[in-house]
């Protein structure tokens, strides 16, 4: 199976607002706010859980989705890693961009990054290069209710975000 960093190489910026506007309010319980049911960990788990160390929040933006941020501040800081200092996916080349949201769960929700929209689910390829969702439990160190009480993500979330991945 592939992983998130694996699927998408380069993306120009018209895509990724077409991705946007299709998927801003698509919502894990649909009309419901799930962050209702954890007071929003996924987004705030470093202020709540200041003894963990592996709690710190990062958002990895996908190859070119740092333009989607280039006129935007407030609520987040942007960094970057270069791809020889941490091994990446041979086709992310130069600079790996993340942020840090700094007043979470508060945001310009319209410009939320991709990793956050598609939350709990995270795409994988089968060996016969299909698309999945699967529960993301990679490197979380919080309980998603969505996860742990195994509840039914609502339909037009998955179909927008699976959309999301494939396109
Ligand atoms: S941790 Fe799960 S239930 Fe809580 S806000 Fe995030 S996606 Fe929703
Ligand atoms: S972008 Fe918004 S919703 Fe996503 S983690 Fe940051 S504060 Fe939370």
């Amino acid at each position: 199976m592939q992983n998130v960093k694996e699927m998408k190489s380069s993306i120009r910026k018209k895509d990724y607002l077409k991705i946007y506007n299709m998927t801003n309010n698509a919502s894990p319980l649909g009309e419901f706010n799930c962050g209702e049911l954890c007071d929003s960990i996924c987004c705030t788990v470093e202020s709540q859980n200041k003894e963990d160390i592996y709690s710190e929040m990062v958002l990895y933006l996908l190859p070119g989705e740092e333009e989607m941020l280039e006129h935007e501040s407030g609520w987040f800081e942007m960094y970057y890693e270069t791809t020889d200092e941490i091994e990446y996916p041979d086709s992310w080349d130069g600079e790996v961009y993340y942020i840090k949201c700094t007043n979470p769960p508060y945001c310009n929700r319209k410009l939320r990054p991709i990793q956050c929209r598609s939350f709990p689910v995270s795409p994988h390829l089968d060996k016969d290069n299909n698309l999945h969702l699967i529960f993301d439990v990679d490197d979380v160190t919080y309980q998603c209710p969505i996860i742990s009480d195994k509840l039914d993500l609502d339909e037009d979330f998955l179909r927008k975000i699976y959309k999301m991945w494939e396109s």
